[in-house]
């Protein structure tokens, strides 16, 4: 079966995190590694380094993914946007290496009205541009989306088209978001409709840069283009889907993690990973 987790918070200090996790269950993590809806943020210290990085090793050293601020648009037609996007994407980046993390997902952009041609190109440009300052190992995770207003990535050809135009694209993996792929239009609730997806991925930026998921079930039908995240088996994807993924042998080390509603008890993913390791 698949690592699966849950984005936790770290409210209190990053290494909080791990508590959180282990208290429902999960064997990977994601985490914010700053402000997801501010551009500044402190310097992350040393110590608040040495510290997460301790907790990790006494909890097992889980997969410890992040997910990168919403502010971030690569492709905005705004200098000083895409100036700031650069700019806290490195920044993101080199936190990430601090922590010692695999990955941060990101989501492509949006193109804002220039056009979708011109967005991924200008995508692949910020991407060449923050890459050539990082020296680290973190990898960028580029998420399939949902496709709502001018945003990037609803189809796993365009996540291939920025990828195959990088510099050094072996440092660029994608994010599946299963919620997202089937708002975007996938349709994951039919009998073939695993594999299909499967292939699509296979044939466009191949399985080998799938690198993590998010398992989310969709509130909204096929096709709507609506990012609204549903608890698993209580959606439209339904539960045959996430059945398949979760136990298929090509992805046992790919951390699968839940972005569901959390409910009024606050106990929605510890019940999704009980739904999940039940299939
Ligand atoms: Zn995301
Ligand atoms: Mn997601
Ligand atoms: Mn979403």
């Amino acid at each position: 079966m698949a690592v699966l987790g849950a984005h936790v918070s770290v409210a209190g200090g990053l290494h909080k995190a791990f508590k959180r996790g282990q208290d429902i269950h999960c064997d990977s993590l994601q985490i914010f590694v700053k402000n997801a809806n501010r551009w500044q943020a402190k310097p992350l210290e040393t110590t608040a380094a040495e510290t997460f990085k301790q907790q990790r090793l006494t909890h097992n050293t889980p997969p410890v993914i992040a997910h990168a601020s919403y502010l971030i648009n690569l492709c905005s037609d705004k200098a000083d946007t895409l100036e700031k996007s650069r700019h806290a994407l490195l920044d993101e980046l080199q936190r990430c290496d601090q922590l010692g993390l695999d990955g941060l997902v990101l989501h492509p952009g949006a193109h804002v009205g220039q056009g979708e041609e011109a967005g991924l190109r200008l995508i692949t440009q910020s991407l060449n541009n923050v890459l050539a300052k990082h020296t680290g190992n973190a990898k960028i995770l580029l998420e399939n989306t949902a496709g709502q207003g001018s945003v990037l990535g609803y189809r796993f050809e365009q996540l291939a088209s920025i990828i195959t135009h990088l510099d050094t694209p072996e440092r660029v993996g994608i994010c599946l978001d299963t919620c997202h792929a089937f708002a975007a239009g996938y349709p994951l609730n039919n009998k073939n409709s695993y594999e299909q997806l499967i292939d699509t991925i296979h044939s466009s930026v191949g399985l080998n840069k799938l690198l993590a998921v998010h398992l989310n079930d969709s509130k909204f039908a096929c096709g709507e283009r609506k990012d609204r995240h549903e608890s698993i088996g209580e959606g439209e994807i339904g539960l045959d889907f996430f059945a398949r993924l979760v136990h298929d042998a090509r992805f046992v080390d790919v951390p699968m993690i839940l972005e569901t509603p959390l409910g009024d008890d606050a106990q929605g993913h510890a019940r999704d990973l009980v739904t999940l390791r039940d299939l």
